[in-house]
């Protein structure tokens, strides 16, 4: 469950989003399938991706990550895809499921493919057919045309092939991306209206860049040499569809919210979406290299056919409800077989905040209302999840039932959302402190606190908390998903000195040494620590701000915070107090701070730093009572 904080101030901001999936998963099997290695920077690291790399690795291609650079260098096989000795696991990937199916046939053997529930009830026929026209075997593991299936391309041939288009355009892109690999030469003619057609461009753009051979012989007429590919340096753009979020947060906000990297050349069909928020009243500005948007004081409804960019639907029928006049979103009746049923999906959604939305032959209009308090289903699908957060914004009691779905595509989705809300968490009445282990800053925390009456936040007994409910679970703590999903699940609660999760009180077990020893690899965990970011920004927001202590508050949680000190002490002092606590000896602890700072400090998620806007404070040798005056000075200077 996530209650999205409404915005409190209009966003003036620039965001750095990350890679576009649908490049990303084009670039990786373009550069699977070259000879010779690429580069790619600019990658998005989602599930979505993840599956595709797994899936690129299962058929004998090497590529090396680098998450902290987002790039990736992938070892092409030349064409000469390998048979995985294992089944290819697609998960949710629509990209993935479809993508892999022609490159399966590339290996020449029998290939497994699986994946989850919601992919198998996903539409898959044409592409099978199309593929078994071209010599390529498929055994129906399962139901016919679905998953889990077997393909067996070593009759795989060229020639000519029919696709239908009306459904998805991810069977072209398919076929499309294999068919450089394949013996002889294909030429494919799309039947019926091609939906989603901006993909197609996407993806002959994307595999010329890597030496493909493609004539476009109409716009339902490609032919493809088998030239094979060639390895490449290639930028992947931030994605456009997660851009949308953000445009549209500033159009019904009135804020300006610029995205950078992603300009009017960009190769995704979902830069149009600006088009429809011009439509309605918001002011674009567009450059080579960034896109802009700026909300105004009229915001009407708008007619809009969105079958070329079917994706941010979500976006805008989350949004228009806000503007003047009814919305008419046409020609998207497929959207009700993405993740989810996404026609169904928004009605029903929309109708629980109270707005009346209904569903026409081909999509849906919404009608202008002032959106209630209410708990939304994600459906576990992203774009619902993300869109709702954007309407979130505008109104106050919008909870979202299961956010974590956003890691399909956009894990970072609600730390970027956190920027929007930058402006009015500048103006809250936040203290920051941070420091190593032991350095006193609970004391003083708690002390200045008071002092200034302003409620307290120990950030480190969150983290001890997940920690305890992992260890009490026995779950691996290299597991990292599972730790998160820990993170995201329990409710903590704090009362004076006692910490309560869940009801049971774990007041005194997340002091004790096993905690300990597990807290800082649980707090190095990524999807751990965004979760509790996200708490420790609403807690303060509730409260008009708060005295954080911890070790990333002036950092990463409240760059913006009031204050930001960073308390310090030599380490035998630390390891002298506490001893004095504990009643353990000296040197025992002192062994025990020293690794945790160690690990605090230099694991790549938010580190331990003294802030550069920081006030470093040495306390050795000094009184807590000396330092909090001084600290509480600074505060209300
Ligand atoms: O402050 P305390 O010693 O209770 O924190 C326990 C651990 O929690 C730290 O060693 C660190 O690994 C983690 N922590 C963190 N970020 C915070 C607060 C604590 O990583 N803001």
């Amino acid at each position: 469950m996530l209650l999205i904080d409404p915005l409190v101030e209009p966003p003036n901001v620039h965001l750095d989003l990350p890679g576009s999936k649908s490049i990303t998963n084009r670039a990786l099997i373009a550069s699977a399938l070259a000879s010779g290695t690429s580069e790619l920077s600019g990658v998005l690291f989602s599930e979505d991706t993840h599956v595709m790399i797994d899936s690129l690795r299962k058929m004998g291609v090497a590529i090396s990550l680098n998450t902290d650079s987002s790039s990736a260098s992938v070892l092409g096989a030349g064409g000469a895809l390998k048979g995985p000795s294992e089944t290819l696991w697609v998960h949710q990937s629509g990209t993935t499921a479809r993508f892999c199916l022609p490159l399966a046939a590339l290996c020449g053997v029998e290939v497994e493919i699986d994946g989850d529930e919601q992919i198998k009830s996903r539409p898959h026929r044409e592409l099978c057919e199309a593929l078994e026209s071209l010599g390529v075997q498929i055994e129906y593991l399962g139901a016919p045309y679905t998953f889990p299936l077997r393909v067996n391309g070593e009759n795989l041939k060229g020639g000519q092939v029919t696709l239908r288009g009306e459904i998805s355009s991810q069977f072209v892109s398919a076929v499309l991306l294999a068919a450089p690999c394949f013996p002889e030469e294909l030429e494919i003619i799309v039947e019926g209206d091609l939906v989603s057609s901006p993909y197609v461009d996407m993806t002959i753009a994307v595999m010329r860049s890597f030496g493909a051979d493609i004539t476009r012989i109409s716009d339902k007429r490609y032919a493809v040499a088998p030239t094979g590919y060639s390895n490449a340096s290639y930028l992947i753009e931030p994605d456009a569809s997660a851009a949308s979020y953000f445009f549209a947060a500033a159009a019904v906000s009135g804020g300006t919210i610029t995205i950078d990297g992603l300009g009017s050349q960009s190769i995704q069909g979902d830069i149009a979406f600006l088009d429809v928020l011009e439509e309605m009243g918001a002011e674009v500005v567009r450059s080579a290299t960034s896109l802009s948007v700026t909300g105004t004081s009229s915001f009407s409804g708008v007619d809009v056919s969105m079958a070329t960019m079917s994706d941010t639907v979500p976006t805008l029928a989350a949004i228009a409800p806000l503007a003047s006049g009814p919305t008419t979103i046409r020609d998207i009746s497929f959207i009700a077989k993405k993740e989810s049923d996404r026609l169904g999906a928004l009605v029903s959604e929309l109708g629980k905040v109270g707005i009346d939305a209904e569903k026409t032959e081909t999509g849906i209009i919404i009608h202008p209302g002032d959106p209630q308090k209410a708990t939304v289903h994600t459906y576990d699908d992203h774009r619902i999840a993300m869109a709702f957060s954007i309407l979130g914004l505008m109104s106050s009691g919008i909870t979202l039932d299961s956010p974590q779905c956003v890691a399909k595509t956009f894990p970072t989705f609600f730390d970027v959302l956190d920027q929007v809300r930058a402006a009015g968490d500048a103006k809250l009445r936040v203290l920051a402190i941070d420091g190593p282990a032991g350095s006193g800053k609970s004391t003083l925390a708690k002390k200045v606190a008071e002092q200034l009456d302003l409620s307290y936040l120990d950030t480190g007994a969150m983290y001890r908390s997940v920690a305890a409910v992992a260890l009490s679970e026995s779950a691996e703590l290299d597991d990292e998903a599972k730790i998160a999903a820990i993170a995201d699940r329990i409710v903590i609660r704090f009362d004076g000195e006692s910490v309560d999760v869940d009801g049971e009180d774990l007041t005194e077990t997340i002091r004790g040494p096993q905690v300990n020893a597990a807290v800082s690899q649980v707090a190095a965990n990524p999807g751990v620590r965004s979760v509790m970011r996200r708490q420790q920004r609403t807690w303060a927001r509730i409260r008009g701000g708060g005295v954080l202590e911890g070790r990333d508050i002036g950092s990463v949680v409240f760059p913006q915070a009031r204050l930001k000190v960073y308390v310090t002490a030599t380490p035998e002092e630390r390891a002298r107090r506490r001893s004095l606590e504990s009643g353990r000896t000296v040197e025992d602890i002192t062994e025990e701070i020293l690794q945790r700072d160690t690990k605090d400090s230099t694991r790549g998620d938010s580190p331990l730093v003294a802030d550069q806007d920081a006030v470093v404070i040495d306390t050795t040798g000094k009184t807590i009572q000396e330092t909090a005056d001084y600290i509480e000075k600074l505060f209300l200077r």
